[in-house]
């Protein structure tokens, strides 16, 4: 018997919070927000006030109302008393924004679980964003004028048995897009679940997810907690690989005229495969300072392998013109040597240049010559989301002005739905439960086994 409650993650994208008791223990899996979790009550500059910590959150019902779980800083300007802690540990999945983005509420004395590589790619873009998640040392934020007390950080390796009393926890890699990624294969004294993250087998890496897999099976779990991004009545979109994203991209790439190559900061494979394709037609890859700090962060990581951005001779820094360069910026500006829009203007026939959404006014001073193209390597916008929908008529604006063709061309992060079915019943749990979807019931007819939750009711397994 596996008792669990899911406080995020039902019937919505994201927001993955998941309670896993056992006896006295109590584990909680990740500890996101779910896309559009502020959706109904905030909008632009309207938003929740961060000097309250959680008040506007419990006000408006968008945080489970939990004793022994946030911070004192957090809790002092709500109704709920700051108490001990009640729950042992989180662990969390990876480094996605939908699994993390509530730690930096989570109670001091509660020791947070993480793969060491997940943990470098939090701390890189803490440093390089206006995020915050976590902190070991303890931060004040300068806004808010509250001090966030620091908890302790426990890093984890695949294969890793960790014991807490009467559980052992085992995280197991998994193919996704971001690297650092881990489903979890949970043994109480009561019985074992499988909580899968979020995975994929068509990226660069599907050995992982299938070794978890096979891991996941052998385990004869009670209850397998699944994600279900791309479950839907019906999927529209097609089933790239890594592997055709780069086929695709070669052929576009191939041209005399600047390419631009849009893609998701954390994902590693994406950049890998833009970095091959740079080495394939002899091009020169032009990442952002952002990518540079995150790719020097990973130098430690022998598995990972990844590029010098300063010593490989087919990446250049690009720095932008800035009157108060971030501090990060500052340093990487003054310690190596980084090129500017001139060097972009006089070389674009021979670059790949990676470009952010918000940084489309370099083309500004880079004026490409008419014919290039922009590889847009992320989600398709969605029709439920109007932002994306409104970001994506902004980017074809630009790129008319510029006379710049648009492609198309990603893997997604996440196995399709008919994939996810077949992993749930080759899988065979006693209870199977659908988290991370927007359609859990699409589940029942496909998976023998489904059970489907309610948000923050305990059920047991
Ligand atoms: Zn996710
Ligand atoms: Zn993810």
């Amino acid at each position: 018997m596996v008792a669990l409650t899911c406080y995020g993650g039902i019937e919505e994208i994201g927001g993955n919070k998941f309670l896993i008791e056992d006896g006295k223990t109590r584990v909680f899996f990740d500890f996101g927000q779910a896309f559009g979790h502020l959706d109904d009550y905030f909008v632009d500059w309207l938003q929740p006030r961060d000097r309250f910590g959680l008040r506007d959150y419990f006000a408006l019902d968008l945080m489970p109302k939990v004793e022994g779980l946030y911070n004192d800083n957090a809790l002092k300007p709500t109704a709920i008393k700051p108490s001990e802690p009640r729950f042992d540990a989180v662990f969390i999945s990876h480094a996605h924004y939908d699994h993390v983005a509530h730690l930096r509420y989570l109670h001091e004395k509660i020791p947070i679980y993480m793969g060491e590589t997940c943990k470098t790619i939090l701390e890189s873009h803490m440093q390089t964003s206006g995020s915050f998640f976590f902190t070991e040392r303890g931060f004040e934020r300068p806004y808010a004028k509250t001090f966030v007390p620091p908890n302790k950080v426990v890093t984890f390796r695949t294969g890793d048995k960790i014991k807490l009393d009467s559980m052992e926890i085992i995280p197991i890699h998994v193919d996704h897009s971001v690297p650092g990624a881990y489903g979890f294969i949970i043994h109480g004294s009561e019985g074992t679940a499988v909580y899968t993250g979020d995975l994929r087998s068509h990226g660069a890496k599907p050995e992982l997810s299938m070794e978890f897999l096979e891991k996941a099976k052998e385990a004869k779990p009670d209850a397998l907690i699944i994600e279900g991004t791309r479950v839907a009545p019906t999927e529209t979109r097609k089933n790239h690989t890594e592997q055709s994203v780069y086929t695709q991209s070669l052929e576009v790439a191939k041209t005399e005229k600047l390419i631009l190559a849009m893609r998701y900061p954390k994902d590693l494979d994406r950049f890998r495969t833009f970095h091959d394709i740079a080495k394939a037609t002899g091009k020169t890859l032009v990442i952002t300072i952002k990518t540079a700090h995150l790719l020097m962060s990973l130098q430690g990581d022998i598995h990972l392998d990844a590029p010098h951005p300063f010593e490989d001779e087919h990446i250049k820094v690009y720095a932008r013109e800035m009157l108060k360069p971030r501090p990060y910026e500052a340093e990487i500006k003054e310690t190596f040597q980084c090129v500017d829009f001139d060097w972009v203007k006089n070389n674009q026939k021979k670059i790949i240049w990676e470009l952010d959404f918000s940084q489309l006014q370099e083309l500004i001073d880079v004026n490409p010559e008419p014919g290039g193209a922009c590889i847009h390597s992320m989600s398709e916008p969605f029709e439920e989301d109007p932002l994306s929908q409104l970001q994506d008529e902004v980017l074809h604006n630009w790129l008319n002005r510029f006379s710049m063709n648009h492609y198309q061309f990603h893997a997604s992060g996440h196995a399709s739905g008919q994939e996810i079915f077949g992993i749930c019943n080759a899988i065979g749990a006693k209870a199977t439960i659908p988290v991370h979807t927007a359609y859990p019931e699409l589940f029942e007819s496909a998976v023998a086994s489904a059970r489907l939750v309610k948000k923050g009711e305990r059920t047991s397994f």
